[in-house]
C-alpha cells in the first residue's frame, strides 16, 4: 500500500539510458519524470522535482493538464524577446507525432518551425512494435528492423496463432524517414523549452523558458503524454499501461525460436491467491536473433499503475518456472504512458498531436500507425484552411477548428469512446476471465481483431465485432460484459451521442 505524502523510488534506468534516469512513485500514483532534454526520458534527483507527467490515483481526481485559460498558458518563466516573424505551423516536440505532424504539413508546402530542448536527431529513448500489415499498407515495410512471422499468444494451455506478421522498428530508420522529410521539405527547427503561449485573432506567440519568442499561425502541442499547453477535461483516474522490461541473453531461449509472443497470459508461476485478488499481468517476448530476447511484464491498463516492482518480481517469477535465468542484461525498459486520457477539447486555440491529443489505442496502446495514417490527414486539413482566401486576421480560431475537426473527427470520437468503455471492462476483469476474453477476441475472424487493435473499422464494423465477441464468449466474460460500473454508462451515452 501507498503511504499517501511520501515518495519511493521505484527503479534506475540501465547506464547507457538517457540521463541515467530513476523513477519515482509519488503522493498521488505513479510518478514518471521526463527529462525534455533527453527526449522522453525520465530525470533523476535525490528529491523528486515538481511533476510533469502524473498518473492519479483512483481515490485522486485532480485534472492531468493545467486549469490555466487557455487564452494564454504559462509553464514557466524568463522575460519575453520581441517575437519572431510568424511562420505558418509551430510544431512543440520532437518524439514521433512532432517529426510525424512536421514532416506531413511540409511536404504540403506549409511553412514549418519546430521547437524542441534538444537535438531532434536524438536517439529517442522507447522502441517501438506494430502489425506487419500496418506497415505495409503505408508503404514502409522497409522501416523494421525485426519481422515475425510465428506470432502467438497463450490464453490457455495451448497458443493461440495470430497469423499475422509483427515488427519491430529500426527507430533510427523510423526517425530518419521524418528527419529527411523535415530536411527536404524545409523545416525550421528551433532549440527551447516551450514554457508559455498567448493568443490573438491572427495567431499565437510561445515563449520559451530562455525568453525566446516565436509566432505562428497554428500551434501543435506534440510535447507527450502530458502536454505542455493542451487542455484535456477531467475525466476520473487515468489508466497506465505498466511494463518492466530486459533485452539480454539468458541461460536458456525464454520464448521458441524466431517467434514473436504478444501475450502470455499463462500463469502457473502464481499462487492461486495471486491469481484470483492481483491485476494480471502477461509477457511480451521477441527472439531478437544471435541468442539475445526482449522480454517484458506487461499489464494492460490499471488506475493506479501496477509498480514496476511487481512487474520485475513478475517476470523474474515466470522465467524462473519456466527454468530461465538471465545471464545477460544489455538493457532496461520501464514503459509508463497513460491508456485513456479523455480527448482534449475541440475548442482550443492550438492543436496537439500524438500523445497530446489522446491517440493512444485505449485498448492496446499503441499509436505510431495511427500517427502515420493520421499525420497526412490533418495536414492536408490544416494546408487547405491556411488557403482559404481572406485577410489572415481573425483566422486563428478557425485554423484551430479546421484541425481538430479533421484530428477527431465524430467516428473517432465515437470509437475512442467505445474502445474506452471496453477497456473500463477488461481493467476489472481477473485473470480466468481476461483470458476467456483473449480468447473469444483472437478467434473472432482475422479483419475483425485485426481492424480492432488497428483502429481502421468503421463505427459499424466496430460494433457487430463487439456484438460477436459478446455472442461467443463464454458465460464469465457475457456476464462481466453485461455489468455497467463506474463510468461505462457515461461512455456508452457519449458513443451514441457522438463522442
Ligand atoms: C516505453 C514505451 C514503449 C512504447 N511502445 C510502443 C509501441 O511499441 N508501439 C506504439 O505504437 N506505441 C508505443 N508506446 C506509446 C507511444 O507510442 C509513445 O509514448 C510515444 O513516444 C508518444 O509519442 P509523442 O511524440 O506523442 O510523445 P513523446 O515521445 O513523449 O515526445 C514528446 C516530445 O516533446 C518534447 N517536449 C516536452 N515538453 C516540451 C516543451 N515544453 N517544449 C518543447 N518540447 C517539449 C520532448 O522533448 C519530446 O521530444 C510506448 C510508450 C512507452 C513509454
Amino acid at each position: 500500500m501507498l503511504r499517501r505524502g511520501s515518495w519511493r523510488l521505484l527503479g534506475s534506468i540501465a547506464p547507457g539510458a538517457p540521463c541515467g534516469s530513476r523513477l519515482w512513485l509519488g503522493p498521488s500514483g505513479i510518478l514518471l519524470l521526463q527529462s525534455p532534454e533527453c527526449g522522453s526520458g525520465i530525470r533523476a534527483g535525490a528529491n523528486p522535482p515538481s511533476p510533469r507527467f502524473s498518473l492519479p490515483s483512483s481515490s485522486d481526481s485532480r485534472p492531468l493538464t493545467s486549469t490555466v485559460p487557455p487564452s494564454s498558458v504559462s509553464a514557466g518563466s524568463g522575460s519575453a524577446i520581441a517575437p519572431s516573424a510568424p511562420v505558418d505551423v509551430l510544431v512543440i516536440g520532437a518524439g514521433p507525432a512532432a517529426l510525424a505532424i512536421a514532416a506531413a504539413l511540409a511536404e504540403r508546402r506549409v511553412a514549418v518551425m519546430a521547437l524542441a530542448p534538444g537535438d531532434p536527431a536524438a536517439v529517442w529513448p522507447n522502441t517501438y512494435g506494430i502489425w506487419g500489415p500496418e506497415v505495409d499498407a503505408l508503404g514502409l515495410g522497409h522501416l523494421l528492423a525485426h519481422r515475425w512471422s510465428d506470432c502467438v499468444s497463450w490464453f490457455g494451455s495451448e497458443p493461440s496463432r495470430h497469423g499475422h506478421d509483427y515488427g519491430l522498428f529500426d527507430k533510427v530508420a523510423l526517425q530518419t524517414h521524418w528527419l529527411d522529410a523535415c530536411r527536404h521539405a524545409g523545416v525550421n527547427w528551433q532549440r527551447g523549452l516551450a514554457a508559455s503561449i498567448v493568443h490573438d485573432d491572427d495567431g499565437s506567440t510561445v515563449t520559451t523558458a530562455a525568453g525566446t519568442a516565436w509566432r505562428a499561425r497554428l500551434v501543435i502541442d506534440a510535447s507527450g503524454h502530458q502536454p505542455v499547453f493542451l487542455q484535456r477535461p477531467d475525466d476520473g483516474p487515468v489508466a497506465g499501461q505498466a511494463a518492466y522490461g530486459l533485452v539480454g541473453r539468458f541461460s536458456a531461449p525464454p520464448i521458441a525460436a524466431d517467434q514473436f509472443v504478444l501475450m502470455d497470459y499463462r500463469s502457473d508461476h502464481l499462487r492461486e491467491r495471486e491469481r484470483r485478488s492481483e491485476p494480471p499481468t502477461f509477457l511480451y517476448a521477441m527472439d531478437l536473433g544471435g541468442g539475445r530476447f526482449f522480454v517484458e511484464e506487461t499489464s494492460l491498463a490499471l488506475a493506479p499503475p501496477v509498480p514496476f516492482a511487481t512487474l520485475r518480481s513478475r517476470l523474474e517469477r515466470r522465467l524462473a518456472h519456466r527454468g530461465v535465468t538471465v545471464s545477460e542484461v544489455e538493457h532496461e525498459e520501464f514503459c509508463l504512458f497513460p491508456m485513456n486520457p479523455a480527448l482534449p477539447d475541440p475548442g482550443q486555440r492550438l492543436l496537439g498531436f500524438g500523445g497530446s491529443a489522446s491517440m493512444v489505442h485505449p485498448a492496446s496502446g499503441y499509436l505510431v500507425g495511427a500517427l502515420l495514417r493520421r499525420a497526412p490527414v490533418l495536414a492536408a486539413a490544416i494546408a487547405a484552411a491556411l488557403a482559404e482566401p481572406g485577410p489572415a486576421g481573425g483566422r486563428g480560431a478557425a485554423l484551430a477548428a479546421a484541425g481538430w475537426q479533421a484530428l477527431w473527427p465524430v467516428p473517432l470520437r465515437r470509437k475512442h469512446a467505445l474502445y474506452r468503455f471496453g477497456l473500463e471492462k477488461l481493467m476489472r476483469f481477473e485473470e480466468a476471465q481476461l483470458r476467456h476474453f483473449f480468447a473469444s477476441f483472437f478467434a473472432m475472424p482475422e479483419p475483425l481483431w485485426y481492424g480492432f487493435l488497428a483502429n481502421t473499422l468503421g463505427v459499424p464494423e466496430l460494433m457487430g465485432a463487439m456484438v460477436r465477441l459478446f455472442k461467443t464468449a463464454p458465460n464469465d466474460v457475457r456476464w462481466g460484459l453485461m455489468q455497467l460500473r463506474g463510468r461505462e454508462l457515461a461512455l456508452l451515452g457519449r458513443f451514441l451521442g457522438g463522442g
